[in-house]
């Protein structure tokens, strides 16, 4: 592994690091990966399976092929490399992807309940609301389409019975929407627990997503919070 891999790898590892102490997930939950070209061939670094993150060390992560997933590494790769894999394939704006089991996100998760337009800043993961995916088994293919249906137009969505799935044009970039995300739920859970949330009207939220391709100091390639998403693909559903 060259030095700009070796730097990419102990990217990936700060920031698994980092899902602990932020709230994002306990234990070995979740899995991060960051899209990567090793020698000309597409693919993907990804976390190994349930290792612990204080543990892992830059030579535990896989790389793994985009074209075929095939992969090299000491350890498995991720039990949820397929979504990884999925979403770097379908979504080429996409650089690095984050999934954790954050509390308030899977709480709402749990019912199944999408995060609407309650707040503003849901059109920080590109649309009018945050969609939550159709429940599937862990690490299935099938768990794999239903994130990218959630995900269309989108950055992040809820994943049923399990937490969420956050994406950006840099790792830093998912992992920012992953608290937001997080953030939002708890918000929107609190809002639920003392009364009836109202709900800001489409023509708002669009204006919220044109103001979005504005907002912050980095303006040409920032979205939301101008932390390097990127303008949504389609603002409007
Ligand atoms: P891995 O340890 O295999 O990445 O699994 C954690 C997880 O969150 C599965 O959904
Ligand atoms: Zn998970």
């Amino acid at each position: 592994m060259d030095a700009a891999e070796l730097a990419a790898r102990q990217a990936l590892i700060a920031h698994a690091r980092r899902l602990g102490p932020s709230g994002l997930s306990a234990g070995t939950s979740g899995n991060l990966s960051l899209r990567w070209t090793r020698a000309g061939t597409p693919g993907l670094l990804i976390t190994p399976s349930g290792v612990d993150y204080a543990a892992l060390q830059p030579e535990h992560l896989a790389f793994m092929r985009l074209e075929d997933g095939r992969w090299g590494g000491p350890l498995k790769p991720s039990s949820e490399w397929r979504f990884h894999l999925d979403i770097l394939r379908a979504r080429p704006e996409v650089q690095a992807i984050v999934h954790a089991h954050p509390t308030h996100a899977t709480a709402l998760a749990v019912q199944r309940r999408p995060l609407p337009a309650f707040h503003y800043m849901v059109a920080q993961a590109g649309g009018r609301d945050i969609r939550c995916a159709d429940y599937a088994t862990y690490g299935t293919a099938e768990l794999s389409a239903n994130a990218l249906a959630a995900l269309q137009d989108r950055h992040a969505c809820l994943l049923a019975n399990h937490g969420l799935i956050a994406t950006g044009a840099r790792l830093e970039a998912a992992f920012h929407l992953a608290l937001e995300v997080e953030a939002l739920a708890r918000q929107y859970l609190l809002a639920l627990a003392t009364g009836t949330p109202v709900i800001l009207p489409d023509d708002e939220m669009d204006r919220i997503l044109v103001a979005f391709r504005h907002y912050g100091a980095n303006a040409q390639n920032a979205d939301a919070s101008g932390n390097g998403q990127g303008a949504p693909a389609a603002a409007a559903p």
